[in-house]
């Protein structure tokens, strides 16, 4: 199973996971500080959520398979 966790006391609010992965990932409207979606991966998805943790600029997502 592979899933994600998004630290929104960590996040900056940048954006990019949101344009990455768009159904995994999304910003609250007040702050845009980033909330997950769904934690639970498709295969599908993997390689949108594990580019979106490289790019986050604050080390705010990380990606578990177990
Ligand atoms: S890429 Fe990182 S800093 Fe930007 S919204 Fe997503 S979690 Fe927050």
């Amino acid at each position: 199973m592979i899933r994600v966790i998004a630290d929104n006391t960590k996040c900056i609010a940048a954006g990019l996971c949101v344009g990455r992965e768009p159904g995994i990932f999304d910003q609250a409207e007040d702050d845009g500080l980033v909330f997950t979606l769904r934690e639970n991966v498709l295969p599908e998805e993997y390689e949108g959520v594990a580019e979106s943790e490289r790019i986050c600029p604050s080390g705010a997502i990380t990606v578990h398979r177990d």
